[in-house]
This record gives structure tokens, sequence and C-alpha cells, in this order.
């Protein structure tokens, strides 16, 4: 039969400091001698990345994007190196690897890149002589050796797709929290911890502002059935696995609550009332490969009308300079932005079999007079955007409406 293959991703906080690092070797020793292979993927140590981020915008406000690969990618080099080193220390045989030893090989987009094949050869030789494998997280090579990352939180990306060549049994996401929460529990302290989230939810829930696992990693994960268990790396208390939904999930009809900071709310007022007005305007901003989230258009008074739109905060000088030009073109009016909206959104698979999910939202909020500026729904997810100073008494009413809160008995 053939032994069990786990491939455990660990976090920078889980590898923050000299003594995390050392307390992850013990635990994937602890793997190793329970009878598994290992397969480690970890992450820069702490804020490792933004700072070298940081270091680079003291010399240009324009990097080249195959330099910033290049710096950031050394990040991931220093964890897997000390790691080896610390399990050595213990008396196991390790070996490190950057991405392009392992032959994770990506297309040419930098600072985003996307994998598209792993020789998994390497790794199982590695792992054939005994030994654990380390792979250096969010990193790749493309077709003319240049390194490339993965994307923020990419090391995900690096564990889920290792975990698919090589058939692993689990995917172990080790982080700093006990697992998914159906709310930030810094934000709602009777958030409970999920057992169990299907992988469409949690794809929302990542996408919608839930720091627990990279969006794209998940999309993998799902695509090829691959069971994920997020963890924390501070204590052995099972997490919640991810996984394709179970019947029993079905009859939870609301599954978490997510807030979202940053988006910015832009509107275009009087555009003209006439067919292909907002094709106008959107097919200008989607040529520029900026994402709109949601769109209002109000009812039409006097032949023209108001738009509002959002998109991501980094995109908004853009947008705003494109949108005035448009608005400009089709005689259209002032274009104004907010900066001091959130999303709130509600997520969960038993939404496509109940109704009244909506208006049970909406009333927790009128019941905190909270007032709604904008709202977007799709079969998993309600999302309304609302003021940034409600943000956190509307994330808490929602949560409590849809009996999210631990009972205060249960213990759990
Ligand atoms: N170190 C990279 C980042 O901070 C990759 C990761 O942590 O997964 O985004
Ligand atoms: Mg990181």
């Amino acid at each position: 039969m053939r032994r069990k293959l786990i491939v455990q991703k660990y976090g920078g906080s889980s590898v923050a400091n000299p003594e995390r690092i050392q307390r992850v070797a013990q635990r994937v020793v602890d793997t190793r001698r329970a009878g598994a292979d290992v397969v480690v993927v970890v992450s820069a140590l702490g804020d490792t990345t933004d700072e070298l981020l940081h270091l680079a915008s003291q010399i240009t406000q324009a990097p080249p994007e195959r330099e910033l690969d290049m710096l950031m990618a050394t990040g991931e080099q220093v964890s897997v190196a000390l790691l080896a080193m610390a399990i050595h220390e213990l008396g196991e045989d390790a070996v490190s690897f950057t991405g392009a030893q392992v032959g994770i090989l990506t297309d040419g987009t930098h600072t985003k890149a996307r994998i598209v094949d792993i020789n998994a050869q390497r790794l199982v030789g590695e792992l054939a002589k005994g030994r654990i494998v380390i792979v250096a997280g969010f990193q790749g090579v493309n077709l003319r050796q240049d390194i490339t990352t993965l994307g923020r939180g990419g090391s995900d990306l690096t564990a889920v797709a290792l975990a698919k060549v090589l058939r692993a049994t689990v995917c172990e996401i080790f982080t700093d929290v006990e697992g998914v929460y159906t709310a930030d529990p810094r934000i709602v302290p009777q958030a409970r911890k999920l057992s169990t989230i299907s992988y469409d939810e949690m794809l929302e829930m990542a996408s919608l502002g839930a720091q627990v696992m990279q969006a794209r990693s998940i999309f993998v994960a799902k695509r090829f059935g691959i069971p994920i268990h997020v963890r924390s790396s501070f204590s052995l208390r099972e997490g919640t696995m991810i996984q394709r939904s179970v019947k029993a999930m079905e009859d939870i009809v609301v599954s978490g609550v997510t807030l979202q900071r940053d988006e910015a709310k832009v509107t275009i007022r009087d555009v003209p009332d006439r067919p292909g007005m907002a094709a106008e305007i959107f097919r200008e901003l989607a040529a520029k490969g900026i994402n709109v989230d949601m769109i209002v258009q109000n009812v039409s008074r006097e032949g023209s009308t108001d738009l509002s739109f959002t998109v991501i905060k980094s995109d908004l000088p853009s947008t705003l300079r494109l949108s005035r030009s448009v608005s400009h073109r089709i005689g259209a009016g002032e274009v104004t932005t907010d900066e001091g909206v959130v999303k709130l959104s509600i997520v969960g698979i038993g939404m496509r079999s109940h109704s009244g999910i909506a208006a049970k939202m909406f009333e927790a909020m009128a019941r905190e007079r909270i007032n709604i500026e904008m709202i977007s729904t799709s079969e998993i997810k309600i999302s309304c955007v609302i003021r940034k100073a409600h943000a956190e008494r509307a994330m808490r009413a929602v949560h409590r409406a849809f009996g999210l809160n631990r009972a205060p008995t249960s213990g759990r």
C-alpha cells in the first residue's frame, strides 16, 4: 500500500522567529515519525515580503516586475534553509528547495504567475530516500528560467498544487488561527470555528475578505478535489476541513459573515439614458484591467441617471481618470468617489434552497438603523455596501441574526 503523504504549509507568522521555526520543525518531525511522508511548504518569515516591497519602494516607484519577483522570492529561500537546519538538529534528514529546483513551471506573468506544470520527479526521488522535503512557497520559474511569484499569499497555491501532483492524502494549512470562523473573532467575539466548509463557500469568503487562504489556491483545490485542513500551528486541535459539500452542510443557510474594506465607490452623475452608455463606460475600464465589482444604476429622471460602482481602492486613481474622460465624451456629469464605505457579505450554500435570506440580513441592519447603499447577490452570497463607521456593528448584528453566535454554554 502507498504510504501516507502529507503536504504541510506554514504561513509567515508560524515561522516568524527562530523559536517558532524550531517549533514547526518539531511538528514536522512528529508527523514524519508517526509514519507519513512529509512535504513542507513555507512562507517568508513574518512580514518579510512587505519589508522587501518597502525596500524596493525606497528605490523606485515603478520597479520592473521581473526584479520585484527576484527580490520577493528571496524571503522564502531564507525560511526553507532555516527550517531544514532545524529539522537536522532534531535528527531527521531534510532537504530544502526553491520553486525552480523542484520544477514549478509558471507562465510568464511576473508578480502573479500561474503554475502550468510541476515536474514531481525530483520531489518523489527525495521522498524515496526517506527525506523530509521543504519547498519555498510563492515562487516558480518560467520558460526563460526567470524567477516568478504567484501573487500575495501564494504559498497556499504552492501547497495545493504540490498536494495535487503528489496525490497527497491531505493538504494541511497551518496558520495563527484555529481554523475558519463564522466571522473575524477580533470583531465578533462570539464567532465560532467551523468544523467543515465547502470549497464554494471558502472561495467566496476568501474573495470577500476572510484572510484565511489565498482565493486562487481554493479554486485549484476545488477543481482537483484536494482535501484541505486549515489549523493552528500553535495547538494540536483540529481546525476546519475544506471539502466538497455534504448533505448536512446544505441545512446550514449561512456559514459566515465577511467584511471587505478595500473597495471604494465611484459615481458618475447624469449619464444620458440611452442604449450603449453603460457599455461605453465599462468597456473602457475593462480594457485597462480594472475589475468592477458592484454596480447600481438609479431609475432615470429627465433623461439621465446616476451610475455607481465599486472598485478596489488601489485602482481608484486610474478609474477616476478613465471615468472622467468617458463621462466627458458621452455628455455625462460629474464623477465623484467615496472611500468611506465597506462591503459586508453573508455566504452560505444553503441560500440556494432557502428564501427570505436577504430580507433577514436587511432587517438586521434596519434594526441597527444602518443604511444600505448598494446591494448585490449571487447564488451563495449577499453583499451590502454600507458606511465604514457602521461596519463592525453591522457585522455583529448580522452574525447574531443568522444564529451564528456561539452558544454561551457549549464550551466549544
Ligand atoms: N510571503 C508571501 C506573501 O506574504 C507569500 C505567502 O505568504 O504565502 O504574500
Ligand atoms: Mg507572507
